[in-house]
């Protein structure tokens, strides 16, 4: 629920249905009647004053884990929920899983030790080709290649832009550097590269092949110290393409190299694949039958949904649907049991 624009009689109408919705007794009720379905979250990157990202407060997420909790949701691992969909077997209750795509620093620094005080299950998919080589994801490349240039106009031609001007505010440089992130992300990744080669040149920003730490991932060793039964780690490719793009040689090299990868460097990694961006158009049934062939269980989307592990007819393991964490603590039981059983978005 978000509250839209309304007039004062209205709007305190609304308050009242907030309140009436966010109380114990409403959630509990909404909790026993829920189908016995599990939500799957997305998260990514955790704000770190220390390193100074972006990212969603620890403590927004510590608040959520309590509230699931108290109203004795489940919280399983990614690896628990997928092994009773392959075996069709029943939840006991309505369940949430976490999970973390692409494997920041910040995962480390600062959201590991609470999912392990709290001992809550959580899984963080690793891009294990950008991991051994230490090197940036595109996207913050593009983030700050245009954050540092000293231009004003870089003659580099990008979808229907013939040049990229760059604005001098920040926030507006920041803007433009999102949609140029956009525009990029359904290249495919060689001419990705290129492109992003080009547009160092030409911004005259020459970035350290190594990542600051504000942009790096984990590094191995550091992977191997947080593995834990708590804390567990899945493939999300080596490079980070959208697979949609890729050759068959290189979705398979991708897919079946980054969990080969993992496999050699960890002690129990999650037989469970995420489509890097996720959404229907990033992945195909190609994809699906990789993930299969080289042994995994299924693989996560970014597509709304609930996972119903005693579904008739199954759950489609290779495309099992995610959704990012509600903004309000008070959202999250709602956001897996539905209201009165129904799912608040997408299918059920
Ligand atoms: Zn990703």
């Amino acid at each position: 629920m978000s509250e839209p624009g309304l007039d004062p009689t209205r709007r305190a109408l609304w308050k009242m249905a907030e309140a009436v919705h966010d109380a114990r007794i409403t959630q509990n009720i909404l909790r026993a009647l829920a189908p016995r379905r599990a939500v799957i979250y997305m998260l990514h990157r955790f704000h770190d004053p220390a390193l100074g990202n972006d990212g969603i407060a620890v403590d927004h997420v510590v608040s959520c884990i309590r509230t699931l909790r108290s109203l004795r949701i489940d919280l399983l691992s990614l690896r628990d929920l997928v092994e009773h969909a392959a075996a069709g077997r029943m939840l006991r209750r309505p369940a949430a899983v976490f999970t973390v795509d692409d494997g920041y620093r910040d995962f480390a620094s600062v959201a590991a030790p609470v999912f392990e005080e709290l001992g809550c299950p959580v899984t963080v998919f690793l891009t294990s080709g950008i991991v051994s080589d230490r090197r940036w994801f595109w996207w913050d490349r593009v983030r700050c290649i245009l954050d540092a240039s000293t231009r004003t106009r870089i003659p580099v031609r990008l979808g229907a832009r013939d040049e990229i001007v760059l604005p001098s505010r920040p926030a507006e440089r920041r803007d433009l550097a999102e949609a140029v992130i956009e525009a990029l992300k359904w290249v495919p990744a060689r001419d990705r590269d290129a492109k992003l080669e080009e547009l160092g040149v030409e911004a005259g920003v020459a970035l350290d092949p190594t990542p600051p730490a504000h942009y790096a991932t984990m590094p191995w060793d550091e992977v191997t110290r947080l593995e834990s039964p708590v804390c567990e780690f899945g493939p999300h490719t080596r490079t980070h393409p959208v697979l949609s793009l890729e050759s068959d040689a290189s979705a398979a090299w991708e897919i079946e190299g980054s969990w080969r990868d993992l496999r050699e460097r960890l002690r129990r990694p999650v037989p469970v694949f995420c489509y890097p961006n996720g959404t229907r158009a990033s992945f195909t049934a190609r994809d699906g039958r990789l993930v299969r062939g080289a042994g995994m269980l299924g693989a996560v989307a970014y597509e709304p949904g609930f996972v119903t592990p005693h579904r008739p007819g199954g759950q489609d393991l290779t495309a099992l649907p995610r959704r990012t964490l509600p903004n309000k603590p008070s959202r999250a039981p709602t956001s897996v049991t539905g209201v009165l059983g129904l799912p608040i978005r997408g299918r059920a």
